[in-house]
Protein backbone atom coordinates (compact mmCIF):
# COMPACT_ATOMS: atom_id res chain seq x y z
CA UNK A 1 0.00 0.00 0.00
CA UNK A 2 2.92 2.32 1.32
CA UNK A 3 4.95 1.52 -2.36
CA UNK A 4 1.52 2.03 -3.84
CA UNK A 5 1.06 5.23 -2.82
CA UNK A 6 4.47 6.36 -2.79
CA UNK A 7 4.71 5.42 -6.89
CA UNK A 8 1.52 7.55 -7.66
CA UNK A 9 3.58 10.30 -5.99
CA UNK A 10 6.37 9.52 -8.31
CA UNK A 11 4.05 9.03 -11.09
CA UNK A 12 2.23 13.09 -10.52
CA UNK A 13 5.26 14.51 -9.54
CA UNK A 14 6.60 12.49 -13.48
CA UNK A 15 3.65 14.02 -14.48
CA UNK A 16 3.98 17.76 -13.44
CA UNK A 17 7.80 17.72 -14.50
CA UNK A 18 6.89 16.78 -17.75
CA UNK A 19 4.25 19.49 -17.79
CA UNK A 20 6.63 21.85 -17.25
CA UNK A 21 9.43 20.84 -19.56
CA UNK A 22 6.90 20.52 -22.20
CA UNK A 23 5.05 23.83 -21.39
CA UNK A 24 8.64 26.01 -21.43
CA UNK A 25 9.96 24.04 -24.46
CA UNK A 26 6.46 25.51 -26.08
CA UNK A 27 7.47 28.87 -25.15
CA UNK A 28 11.36 28.36 -25.89
CA UNK A 29 10.13 27.29 -29.69
CA UNK A 30 8.24 30.36 -30.33
CA UNK A 31 10.68 32.59 -29.16
CA UNK A 32 13.67 31.01 -30.86
CA UNK A 33 11.30 31.67 -34.29
CA UNK A 34 10.99 35.34 -33.19
CA UNK A 35 14.56 35.47 -32.46
CA UNK A 36 15.46 34.09 -36.09
CA UNK A 37 12.68 36.43 -38.14
CA UNK A 38 14.72 39.50 -36.11
CA UNK A 39 18.04 37.83 -37.77
CA UNK A 40 16.96 36.73 -40.82
CA UNK A 41 14.13 39.41 -42.01
CA UNK A 42 14.43 37.71 -45.94
CA UNK A 43 12.61 34.37 -44.94
CA UNK A 44 9.25 34.13 -43.66
CA UNK A 45 8.98 31.90 -40.70
CA UNK A 46 5.63 32.80 -39.44
CA UNK A 47 2.89 35.52 -40.24
CA UNK A 48 1.00 38.49 -38.52
CA UNK A 49 0.57 37.48 -34.97
CA UNK A 50 -1.93 40.44 -34.82
CA UNK A 51 -4.42 38.12 -37.28
CA UNK A 52 -6.21 34.53 -36.83
CA UNK A 53 -3.73 33.42 -39.87
CA UNK A 54 -2.22 29.99 -39.36
CA UNK A 55 -0.96 28.55 -42.59
CA UNK A 56 -0.25 24.60 -42.75
CA UNK A 57 2.22 23.27 -45.41
CA UNK A 58 3.50 19.88 -46.55
CA UNK A 59 6.92 18.88 -47.40
CA UNK A 60 8.72 16.21 -49.16
CA UNK A 61 5.74 15.02 -51.33
CA UNK A 62 3.97 14.62 -53.90
CA UNK A 63 3.68 10.80 -52.72
CA UNK A 64 0.99 8.13 -53.95
CA UNK A 65 -0.56 7.39 -50.31
CA UNK A 66 -0.20 10.35 -48.52
CA UNK A 67 -1.13 13.43 -50.63
CA UNK A 68 -4.47 11.75 -51.32
CA UNK A 69 -5.44 11.18 -47.78
CA UNK A 70 -4.21 14.37 -47.17
CA UNK A 71 -6.18 15.81 -50.06
CA UNK A 72 -9.47 14.41 -48.57
CA UNK A 73 -8.50 15.58 -44.89
CA UNK A 74 -7.97 19.20 -45.66
CA UNK A 75 -11.60 18.85 -47.69
CA UNK A 76 -13.57 17.59 -45.12
CA UNK A 77 -11.79 20.77 -42.70
CA UNK A 78 -12.32 23.10 -45.66
CA UNK A 79 -8.95 24.16 -44.99
CA UNK A 80 -6.52 25.36 -47.66
CA UNK A 81 -3.11 24.04 -47.32
CA UNK A 82 0.48 24.61 -49.26
CA UNK A 83 2.08 21.51 -50.57
CA UNK A 84 5.80 22.27 -51.16
CA UNK A 85 6.83 19.41 -53.57
CA UNK A 86 10.16 18.22 -55.38
CA UNK A 87 10.12 18.32 -58.99
CA UNK A 88 11.67 14.87 -59.31
CA UNK A 89 8.29 13.16 -57.50
CA UNK A 90 5.92 15.59 -59.59
CA UNK A 91 7.83 14.13 -62.93
CA UNK A 92 6.67 10.81 -61.76
CA UNK A 93 3.18 11.90 -60.21
CA UNK A 94 1.99 14.88 -62.37
CA UNK A 95 -1.79 14.33 -61.73
CA UNK A 96 -1.39 14.87 -58.01
CA UNK A 97 -0.22 18.34 -58.81
CA UNK A 98 -3.84 18.49 -60.79
CA UNK A 99 -6.00 17.00 -58.26
CA UNK A 100 -4.27 19.47 -55.30
CA UNK A 101 -3.91 22.82 -57.59
CA UNK A 102 -7.89 22.04 -58.17
CA UNK A 103 -8.68 21.72 -54.97
CA UNK A 104 -7.34 25.29 -54.21
CA UNK A 105 -4.15 24.66 -52.64
CA UNK A 106 -1.12 26.35 -53.06
CA UNK A 107 2.06 24.82 -54.21
CA UNK A 108 5.47 26.00 -53.44
CA UNK A 109 8.88 24.24 -54.16
CA UNK A 110 11.11 22.24 -52.15
CA UNK A 111 13.67 21.67 -54.52
CA UNK A 112 14.10 19.40 -57.57
CA UNK A 113 15.80 16.89 -55.59
CA UNK A 114 16.33 16.62 -51.58
CA UNK A 115 19.65 17.75 -51.18
CA UNK A 116 20.57 20.40 -49.33
CA UNK A 117 20.83 23.64 -51.75
CA UNK A 118 24.53 24.97 -49.74
CA UNK A 119 25.89 21.82 -51.61
CA UNK A 120 24.66 22.61 -55.15
CA UNK A 121 26.79 25.00 -58.00
CA UNK A 122 24.54 27.62 -58.21
CA UNK A 123 23.67 27.99 -61.78
CA UNK A 124 22.34 24.44 -61.13
CA UNK A 125 20.38 24.91 -58.50
CA UNK A 126 18.59 28.11 -60.53
CA UNK A 127 18.17 25.31 -63.48
CA UNK A 128 16.52 22.79 -61.07
CA UNK A 129 14.03 25.74 -59.45
CA UNK A 130 13.04 26.93 -62.51
CA UNK A 131 12.23 23.33 -64.26
CA UNK A 132 10.48 22.46 -60.64
CA UNK A 133 8.59 25.57 -61.16
CA UNK A 134 8.01 24.49 -64.62
CA UNK A 135 6.84 21.18 -63.82
CA UNK A 136 4.39 22.68 -61.16
CA UNK A 137 2.77 25.13 -63.74
CA UNK A 138 2.19 23.09 -66.35
CA UNK A 139 0.52 20.62 -64.52
CA UNK A 140 -1.50 23.10 -61.91
CA UNK A 141 -2.01 25.25 -65.08
CA UNK A 142 -1.04 28.60 -63.20
CA UNK A 143 1.02 31.24 -64.18
CA UNK A 144 4.98 30.01 -63.48
CA UNK A 145 5.23 33.38 -62.24
CA UNK A 146 2.98 33.15 -59.25
CA UNK A 147 4.82 30.37 -58.23
CA UNK A 148 7.44 31.96 -56.47
CA UNK A 149 7.70 30.04 -52.55
CA UNK A 150 10.79 27.74 -52.05
CA UNK A 151 11.70 26.16 -48.84
CA UNK A 152 15.31 24.52 -48.73
CA UNK A 153 15.44 21.10 -47.75
CA UNK A 154 16.10 20.26 -44.30
CA UNK A 155 15.70 24.14 -43.82
CA UNK A 156 19.36 24.67 -44.83
CA UNK A 157 20.03 28.52 -45.43
CA UNK A 158 21.88 30.97 -45.44
CA UNK A 159 21.84 34.93 -45.94
CA UNK A 160 23.41 34.54 -49.41
CA UNK A 161 21.88 31.81 -50.45
CA UNK A 162 18.22 33.58 -49.33
CA UNK A 163 19.59 36.85 -51.35
CA UNK A 164 20.15 34.52 -54.24
CA UNK A 165 16.62 33.15 -54.10
CA UNK A 166 15.15 36.77 -53.89
CA UNK A 167 17.64 38.27 -57.21
CA UNK A 168 15.88 34.92 -59.08
CA UNK A 169 12.72 35.69 -58.21
CA UNK A 170 12.03 33.12 -55.19
CA UNK A 171 10.81 33.57 -51.85
CA UNK A 172 12.47 31.60 -49.07
CA UNK A 173 10.33 30.30 -46.55
CA UNK A 174 11.14 28.10 -43.05
CA UNK A 175 8.40 28.03 -40.72
CA UNK A 176 7.71 28.19 -36.83
CA UNK A 177 6.70 24.61 -36.07
CA UNK A 178 7.94 21.62 -37.11
CA UNK A 179 6.75 18.65 -35.35
CA UNK A 180 9.37 15.33 -36.03
CA UNK A 181 6.52 13.12 -36.48
CA UNK A 182 8.09 10.33 -38.49
CA UNK A 183 10.21 9.50 -34.45
CA UNK A 184 6.99 10.30 -32.48
CA UNK A 185 4.11 8.76 -31.55
CA UNK A 186 1.10 9.69 -33.00
CA UNK A 187 -0.64 12.00 -29.67
CA UNK A 188 2.90 13.49 -28.76
CA UNK A 189 3.25 15.46 -32.29
CA UNK A 190 -0.55 16.34 -32.07
CA UNK A 191 -0.17 18.24 -28.50
CA UNK A 192 3.23 19.45 -29.71
CA UNK A 193 1.24 21.50 -32.97
CA UNK A 194 -1.68 21.82 -30.81
CA UNK A 195 0.00 23.60 -28.06
CA UNK A 196 2.73 25.80 -30.09
CA UNK A 197 -0.35 26.71 -32.73
CA UNK A 198 -0.62 30.73 -32.23
CA UNK A 199 -1.57 33.33 -34.61
CA UNK A 200 0.62 33.31 -37.71
CA UNK A 201 1.69 30.09 -37.03
CA UNK A 202 3.79 28.41 -40.20
CA UNK A 203 3.01 24.60 -39.33
CA UNK A 204 5.14 22.23 -41.46
CA UNK A 205 4.17 18.48 -41.47
CA UNK A 206 5.90 15.41 -43.79
CA UNK A 207 4.57 13.15 -46.78
CA UNK A 208 6.51 10.03 -47.76
CA UNK A 209 8.80 9.70 -44.27
CA UNK A 210 6.25 6.99 -42.81
CA UNK A 211 5.77 6.85 -38.33
CA UNK A 212 1.80 7.52 -37.81
CA UNK A 213 0.03 8.63 -41.17
CA UNK A 214 0.13 12.31 -41.98
CA UNK A 215 -3.41 12.98 -43.08
CA UNK A 216 -4.20 11.39 -39.97
CA UNK A 217 -1.86 13.98 -37.75
CA UNK A 218 -3.27 16.75 -39.71
CA UNK A 219 -7.12 15.35 -39.22
CA UNK A 220 -6.35 15.61 -35.53
CA UNK A 221 -4.70 18.72 -35.45
CA UNK A 222 -7.44 20.30 -37.37
CA UNK A 223 -10.26 18.51 -35.48
CA UNK A 224 -8.35 19.92 -31.94
CA UNK A 225 -7.78 23.43 -33.28
CA UNK A 226 -11.21 23.99 -34.22
CA UNK A 227 -13.02 26.55 -31.86
CA UNK A 228 -9.97 28.81 -31.61
CA UNK A 229 -11.16 31.25 -34.48
CA UNK A 230 -7.82 30.15 -36.52
CA UNK A 231 -8.08 30.68 -40.56
CA UNK A 232 -6.56 28.50 -42.74
CA UNK A 233 -4.43 30.16 -45.33
CA UNK A 234 -2.02 30.05 -48.31
CA UNK A 235 1.89 30.82 -47.31
CA UNK A 236 1.55 33.56 -49.97
CA UNK A 237 -1.65 34.75 -47.88
CA UNK A 238 0.11 34.61 -45.02
CA UNK A 239 3.01 36.55 -46.22
CA UNK A 240 0.56 39.23 -47.29
CA UNK A 241 -1.00 39.34 -44.21
CA UNK A 242 2.22 39.64 -42.66
CA UNK A 243 3.00 42.67 -45.43
CA UNK A 244 -0.28 44.51 -44.78
CA UNK A 245 0.33 44.05 -41.00
CA UNK A 246 3.04 46.58 -40.98
CA UNK A 247 5.03 43.65 -39.57
CA UNK A 248 6.73 42.91 -42.76
CA UNK A 249 10.55 42.43 -43.33
CA UNK A 250 12.54 45.12 -44.65
CA UNK A 251 14.88 43.93 -47.32
CA UNK A 252 15.51 44.81 -50.61
CA UNK A 253 16.62 42.41 -53.66
ZN1 LIG B 1 12.19 17.91 -46.90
Amino acid sequence: MRLKRSLSHLAFMMKALLQLVEAYTITSLNDAVRELERQFPEVLWSGNRHSNQVALTFDDGPHERDTPALLAVLAKHGVTGTFSWLGERVEQMPELVSAAAAAGHQLMLHGYRHRSFLVEQPETLHAMLDRTRELLARHSGRDPLTITSVRPPFGHLTRALARRLLAWGYQPVICSIMPVHWLLPAELSVRQVVRQTESGSLIVLHETLGGPPVAHLTDQILTRLAGRGFSYVTVDALRAGRATAGGAPSYTR
